[in-house]
């Protein structure tokens, strides 16, 4: 999963992430525990997130 600048680190995608893969700082980060589900593209309000690597 890719986050691009859009991203304003609103945290809904951390919030739905069945795997607790993600953290919020400045932006939304993806850890290793991300499997690319795609859970929290559909939740990003602005459309932050890819599913590029
Ligand atoms: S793709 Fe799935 S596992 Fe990875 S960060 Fe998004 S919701 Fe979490
Ligand atoms: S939901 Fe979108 S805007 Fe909000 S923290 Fe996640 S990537 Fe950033």
């Amino acid at each position: 999963m890719k986050v691009g600048q859009q991203c304003v680190g609103c945290g809904q995608c951390a919030a739905y992430c069945p795997y607790e893969a993600i953290t919020v700082f400045v932006r939304a980060i993806m850890d290793e525990k991300c499997i690319g589900c795609g859970t929290c593209i559909k939740y990003c309000p602005v459309c932050a997130i890819s599913g590029d690597e």
